[in-house]
């Protein structure tokens, strides 16, 4: 008798002693939180799907660009042309990939406002665990308050140059990834893809490793303990492991107090890191439809189910709303012309 398609598909991961159909079916009912659909996040999420992860939440913020295509492996020139938001266009991928695996995409910008919501907690489908695939740490402790919060393993990760780092934090009497950074670097002290460059094997290693320890810690309730950090060189081959222990006077897992969580301050308009371009926070959800009727006088705008587009100025600026609310002012990277801008055609 043929055996069905399901068990098929799966067999060859089975058969692993570390997995077994123990391991499968605790893969299959449990859901993973992918935060950030670039170069970790389309990777992470596609191991994920592939292995039968039954719910997988996909959340970002961004529209694919012909830059991403080097290294954010779930997209196409197509996706680039069309400027299709990542999360949309990862989760048509993934769906053509893995049907039986439960896919949500938000387009949208985490939030301390937003963030649980989108994650999926004060519902009835909160994450088993939460991937990291952001560019940037005041997104990362904002996770890092919601994993402790929650006990939800967070895996964090990391891609510059040829390099890359994973952690897995907040895990049962672990450390959270406070205790190993101590708080987000100051603004612009980084270097960013756009400034070092990043290597697509590095990236891709990193989301396929964070794959893994997501796999891991959904298969295998994780002993309680330190952490590790781990950093490789994918050019030279390099690799090392840092040993993280938890620090009794952690703000956030020692002291329990969610600072990027609980926040009242709104999110600030900001340009966008290495592009031309600035975005405004949303103020509201706004109705796409109405929007473009409004505009209909100032230039050629395109309507879609995620977002309204179009040039203004005789295209001295690129408009973008999204239907949280969110706008993209490319052209300028100061943020009072944009903001500017933003007020003269879609209000304040
Ligand atoms: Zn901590």
């Amino acid at each position: 008798m043929p055996e069905p398609a399901e068990h098929a598909r799966y067999r060859r991961q089975e058969i692993l002693p570390e997995i077994g159909p123990a391991g499968q079916a605790r893969l299959s009912s449990a859901h993973a939180a992918v935060v950030g659909c670039g170069a970790l996040g389309t990777v992470a999420a596609e191991l994920l799907v592939r292995a039968g992860v039954g719910r997988v939440t996909l959340i970002d913020r961004d529209v694919v660009e012909l830059t991403n295509l080097h290294r954010q492996t779930l997209f196409d020139e197509a996706d680039a042309a069309a400027g299709t938001p990542k999360a949309e266009a990862a989760r048509a991928r993934l769906a053509a990939i893995n049907s039986g695996v439960r896919i949500e995409a938000c387009v949208a910008d985490v939030v301390a406002s937003n963030a649980e919501g989108l994650l999926g907690f004060g519902a009835d489908r909160a994450p088993g665990v939460i991937v990291d695939g952001t560019d940037n740490f005041e997104t990362r402790f904002l996770l890092n308050d919601i994993a402790v919060k929650h006990g939800v393993p967070l895996i964090y990760g990391g891609g510059i140059g040829t390099t890359g780092a994973v952690g897995v934090f907040a895990l049962p009497s672990g450390p959270c990834l406070r205790c190993a950074f101590d708080g987000p670097p100051a603004p612009g002290s980084q270097p960013t893809c756009e400034t070092a460059g990043v290597l697509g094997p590095a990236t891709a290693a990193v989301g396929a490793r964070q794959a893994a320890v997501a796999m891991r810690v959904l298969v295998e309730p994780p002993a309680p303990g330190a952490a590790t950090l781990e950093r490789f060189d994918l050019w030279t081959g390099e690799h090392r492991s840092v040993r993280i222990e938890r620090d009794p006077g952690c703000l956030c897992c020692g002291t329990r107090r969610f600072e990027c969580l609980d926040t009242d301050d709104a999110p600030a308009s900001a340009t966008l890191c290495g592009r031309d371009a600035v975005q405004i926070p949303a103020s509201g959800a706004v109705d796409l439809d109405a929007l473009a009727e409004r505009l209909a006088g100032a230039g050629r705008f395109t309507v879609g189910p995620f977002m309204l587009r179009g040039e203004i100025e005789a295209g001295r600026y690129q408009l973008t709303v999204f239907g949280d609310g969110r706008s993209v002012i490319r052209g300028t990277r100061d943020v009072a012309e944009a903001r500017s801008v933003h007020a003269r055609y879609v209000g304040s």
